[in-house]
């Protein structure tokens, strides 16, 4: 297939932020798509070239993209640099400069989808020494055949920043439409999203196999399943209305989320947000197996670091430790963990997620062994708002955040947050209701004591409507020493000279970041903001939303990427929420 009628595609699609013209314009690039290409093409759409647990990343730095610009162009780097300062996007200047290449190319051959993607293949898989002159060497050859249109979208693939605009969601609404008709069947491609995570596979199946292949689709053993969550309750009375009858309730455990797919002596390590994580966790690798009696399995636990001598819990923030590429030998002996198992989704080859809770939990206890490293989460069957309330009291004391609470009879619902499932945390009982999960997109140098180090954080909710990080409050109590230490180290490599244009705020931070990092913040309550762009517009005109007294609870998520941040309407109800319960003291 021809990259000119990708790039022509990505050209219109980069002019809207229409949902249904982008729908539109993915239908009629699907409609000219071969089969063969399909996966690939749904990959770059997303600026990726396999799916997100595969771990591979392109991204390359500017300075050499500009070096490679330079190469192919025979223009002098400086001038290149000029013209992305001008303009503040590099595919966009690349354009600019091939047009005013010096040097032709007599045999300009056209490019190929395919030939792109393997080249961006090679130079993602490159490293090494002698690595940076051969990725300048594919890239200028790619850009040395390429239009300025079709290099511009190469570069910005190349660079990350390639801003469609396309949700998952929106590029199921067009293989829906292109290959079976009609929108309605979305819903059947979400399913198979949803258990693959692999949205390449989805698009290749539903082109080769029309809808009947995906309703067919199956769990794969290493590809995970995207996790089930839970809506959050503020009491125990909120959790027997939305119940209804007897449910089961868990230890809502203060760790990491992990799903392990096991088959044999073979394992592998998957976070909340579906990143392969095996390499941290050494002694899940070699204990995990030997306790597991099936050929092959998917299970779902959350790993705790505890106190060796005590056997206690401990808080997240002790699993960051185990965060690191070397001596992991030595955070292995000094912050001991427990493998606490609440699910299981696929067993002996069979699909385990149709099951209803109490069978996949009955399933669970046959099939993992108990010892002291791997246990199940502690669960009873409850009824009223008393046995919560002792259940919820004994999992506080045992060092946890609160209680889940499961529906008996329901499946487990892949990428979807309903009520099914709810969680009921201590914070939840505190002013404003909940903590956020909120991403930094900005530093103010401390002071004083807190010199060396970013003093005062700006940070931002995830806007899903405009995939933009809005704004909403700064940040600068809640730090130790240490947390402030961590978050430097942390923060320096995601510094950017120019805002990222996902970022949208009118504050001014003295340095900006890469919108990258996710951290827990407390607040005494949610008002409204003439400079913040949170919910911007939503509850009254040219005001946004902001967090009065906010907090750093402590918790750095590194497992949640930004795009899995608090939302602007999430926001939005703990907004309406609190002024809900603010009527209501008023009243009595
Ligand atoms: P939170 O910010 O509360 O961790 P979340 O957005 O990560 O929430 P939720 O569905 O809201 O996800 O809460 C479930 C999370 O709680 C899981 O991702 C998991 O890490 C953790 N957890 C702890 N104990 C359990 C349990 N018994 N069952 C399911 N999840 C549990």
């Amino acid at each position: 297939m021809e990259y000119s009628i990708l790039a022509e595609s990505f050209k219109k699609m980069e002019s809207t932020r229409k949902r249904l013209e982008l729908t539109q314009f993915l239908v009629e690039l699907f409609e000219k798509t071969p089969h063969e290409v399909i996966s690939k093409i749904t990959y770059l759409l997303q600026g990726k070239l396999r799916p997100d647990f595969e771990g591979i990343e392109i991204g390359i730095a500017e300075k050499l993209a500009i070096k490679a610009i330079s190469k192919s162009s025979g223009i002098a780097i400086k001038k290149i640099e000029e013209e992305y300062v001008k303009g503040g996007d590099l595919g966009h200047a690349a354009a600019i400069i091939l047009e005013q290449k010096t040097q032709t190319t007599f045999l300009m051959e056209n490019i190929t989808v395919e030939r792109v993607y393997e080249t961006l293949f090679k130079i993602a898989k490159l490293e090494g020494s002698g690595s940076q002159d051969m990725k300048i060497k594919y890239i200028s050859s790619l850009l040395n055949d390429a239009n300025p249109l079709e290099a511009s979208f190469i570069l910005k693939i190349l660079l990350g920043t390639l801003r469609l605009g396309v949700a998952e969601n929106t590029v199921m609404d067009a293989l829906a439409i292109a290959y079976s008709g009609s929108k309605e069947n979305r819903k059947i491609l979400e399913n198979a999203y949803n258990v693959s995570s692999d949205l390449g596979k989805v698009a290749e199946t539903i082109a080769t196999k029309g809808i009947e292949g995906i309703e067919k689709f199956q769990i794969k053993l290493f590809s995970p399943i995207r996790p089930m969550l839970a809506d959050r309750v503020k009491s125990e009375k909120e959790v027997i209305e939305k119940m209804g009858k007897e449910f089961a309730i868990e230890y809502k455990l203060d760790g990491e989320r992990v799903q392990i797919h096991i088959e044999n002596e073979k394992i592998e390590l998957f976070s909340r947000s579906l990143e392969k994580i095996s390499n941290y966790y050494p002694d899940i690798i070699e204990k995990i197996p030997k306790i597991i009696q099936a050929e092959n399995a998917i299970l779902e636990a959350e790993i705790v670091a505890i106190n060796e001598n005590t056997g206690a819990f401990l808080p997240f923030q002790e699993l960051m430790h185990r965060r690191r590429k070397y001596k992991i030998e030595k955070a292995v002996s000094e912050y001991p963990i427990t493998v606490n198992f609440f699910d299981i989704l696929y067993c002996n080859g069979k699909n385990c997620t149709e099951l209803s809770y109490s069978e996949r939990r009955s399933k669970l206890e046959n099939i993992v062994k108990e010892n002291e490293f791997a246990k199940y989460i502690p669960m009873i069957k409850a009824k009223n708002e008393n046995e919560i309330a002792e259940f919820f009291e004994n999992s506080i004391n045992a060092g946890s955040e609160g209680l889940m609470l499961k529906m008996l009879d329901k499946p487990y619902q892949a990428g979807s947050r309903g009520s099914h499932w709810l969680k009921l945390k201590r914070e939840y009982r505190n002013e404003l209701g909940d903590s956020l999960d909120l991403v930094v997109i900005g530093g103010f140098f401390g002071k004083g004591r807190r010199t060396g180090s970013y003093g005062t954080l700006l940070l931002a909710t995830y806007d899903e409507n405009t995939d933009t990080f809005p704004s909403i409050c700064k940040v600068g109590t809640g730090f130790t020493d240490e947390s402030l230490d961590q978050l430097y180290q942390i923060l320096n490599p995601k510094i950017t000279i120019k805002k990222n244009p996902r970022i949208n705020s009118e504050m001014e931070p003295e340095i900006w970041f890469e919108p990258e990092l996710v951290i827990e913040i407390i607040a005494s309550e949610i008002t409204l903001s003439p400079i913040h762009r949170a919910a911007r517009d939503e509850i009254r005109k040219d005001a946004g939303l902001a967090l009065r007294f906010p907090k750093f609870t402590g918790k750095i998520r590194v497992e949640k990427i930004a795009e899995d941040a608090s939302t602007n309407e999430e926001v939005i109800s703990l907004y309406k929420g609190q002024n809900k319960s603010a009527h209501n003291k008023n009243l009595m």
